[in-house]
């Protein structure tokens, strides 16, 4: 192993880490990957294949490496000691640092005092402890943080759809990438979607540190906002992807019907921590500072919430900020200022005889808020006051939430007068989608008659300007 190392044999180096990881044999396995991830391998020239099998090493990487800075006790674990070259003293009871090890370079360069490179430190078991934990934590997020700006900007994650959709891309000018998508590729995509979620889970408790220090040392709400903004950046990033991945905007590019929990433990654990993530997300989400993304996080969250987490999802859900806070002008809807995010949630939870009314209330009334004044004029006035507001959100995420409520309108209706599913064709994603939380005595309940009419124009509307591109959304 340390021939190789010395060699600096990349690819003998990462089948090695591999299988000790195979064999459980953690601590080799932390040096090779770790001399191996010194530098991040490129993600440019990957596909998604090869891209799921460096990110599964990376994950196994990460996953010891965060054993070691936040499980195992340094004071009283012989193989870490082992493992950065520290000993310790019985006589003088102080651990002794030799020069040229990783903690020996940190504690250089996070000392004044310290000036002579070559000499071994020595630290009480407190100061070893702090300055292991620090070495260690400072490895970590500098580690995920590099990879995870590399991973954001894959091409391999940017699906190009042309050349799926019309058949025709130059494949030589466009920066995406180029698929024949097929149940094994979207295996692929979904895997590296969630690994990516659990690498960047494992420096979140890094950053929320950073931020309460930087709360205690400063005082400044400014720098609490920074720090925890870039976080919150980052896991909507990976949340909204994972929406895509689930919600496709093509057909052939699969749908969460294709996802088996049942084939790696991986991809239940990256499902776990990403319903986490839509908790704490949805928990914190308010309309300020801007409504940019906010529609788009709140339809997307919501939607992998009642989805992937359905028992919980009602509690927290309506008790997140922007479900509590005054509700600003834009998202008020019709003459009695009716909350439409609220509405949002109802239609989502699926559980009142109006749930599929509020859905077709909400397309109805966010379609009309971009319409332009010559589709306006043709609808109802109640609208008109809304003309000049503009909201923004992703048209997949959007396209998504309307199939969602045609699907259900279309099977409650039928399902109300005749007690079956004949004569109903639809996609196969939205029978799964729906037939996943179908309750007979709800259906028949639901408030559809003659509801389809509601959507015609607005539907229409909405069409007509994304194909003839006369107005803009998102
Ligand atoms: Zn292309």
């Amino acid at each position: 192993m340390f021939k190789i190392i010395r060699l600096n044999e990349f690819e003998k180096l990462s089948e090695l880490a591999s299988s000790f990881v195979l064999a459980n044999n953690s601590n080799p396995a932390l040096l090779c990957f770790d001399h191996y991830f010194t530098q991040t391998p490129s993600l440019v020239d990957m596909d998604i294949a090869a891209m799921e099998g460096c990110l599964t090493q990376f994950f196994d990487y990460i996953y010891i490496l965060h054993q070691v800075a936040f499980v195992v006790d340094p004071c009283t674990e012989p193989r870490v000691w082992k493992l950065l070259g520290a000993k310790w003293n019985e006589l003088e009871e102080k651990f002794l640092i030799p020069p040229g090890t990783l903690l020996h370079h940190h504690a250089m360069r996070s000392s004044t005092i310290i000036s002579d490179s070559s000499i071994p430190l020595k630290f009480t078991q407190n100061q070893y402890a702090e300055v292991f934990h620090s070495a260690i934590r400072e490895r970590l997020l500098d580690r995920v943080t590099r990879e995870n700006d590399m991973c954001r900007k894959a091409p391999a994650l940017s699906v190009c759809l042309r050349p799926i959709v019309y058949g025709d891309c130059n494949a030589t000018l466009c920066p995406r990438s180029h698929i024949n998508p097929d149940s094994e590729w979207f295996q692929h995509w979904l895997s590296v979607h969630l690994l990516q979620i659990l690498v960047y889970h494992s420096v979140w408790r890094i950053q929320y540190r950073a931020e309460m220090l930087s709360q205690q040392r400063w005082g400044f709400q400014f720098i609490y906002f920074l720090t925890s903004r870039t976080d919150k950046v980052f896991r909507r990033f990976w949340i909204l992807k994972l929406h895509e991945v689930l919600n496709p905007p093509h057909f052939s590019l699969g749908s969460s019907a294709n996802v088996n929990l049942n084939n790696s433990v991986k991809i239940r654990k990256g499902f776990g921590v990403a319903i986490e993530w839509v908790r704490a997300i949805s928990y914190t989400l308010d309309f300020w500072p801007s409504n940019y993304d906010f529609l788009t996080i709140a339809l997307g969250a919501a939607d992998l919430a009642f989805t992937f987490d359905r028992k919980e999802a009602s509690v927290y859900m309506f008790r997140s900020e922007f479900a509590r806070e005054r509700c600003p002008q834009e998202y008020l809807r019709g003459q009695d200022a009716q909350n439409s995010i609220l509405e949002v949630l109802v239609s989502f939870r699926n559980k009142e005889p109006s749930s599929l009314l509020m859905g077709i209330l909400f397309i109805r009334y966010a379609t009309l808020l971009w319409a332009p004044p010559s589709i306006l004029t043709a609808v109802n006035t109640i609208f008109r006051h809304v003309m000049e507001v503009k909201i923004a959100v992703d048209i997949n995420v959007f396209l998504n939430f309307i199939e969602k409520i045609c699907g259900l309108l279309i099977v409650c209706n039928r399902y109300r007068w005749n007690q079956s599913f004949h004569n109903i064709t639809l996609p196969s994603s939205w029978w799964v989608s729906i037939l996943t939380d179908f309750d007979s005595i709800q259906a028949s309940q639901q408030d559809s008659t003659g509801r389809f009419w509601l959507l015609l124009q607005p539907l229409g509307a909405l069409l007509r300007g994304l194909y003839f591109s006369y107005y803009s959304i998102g």
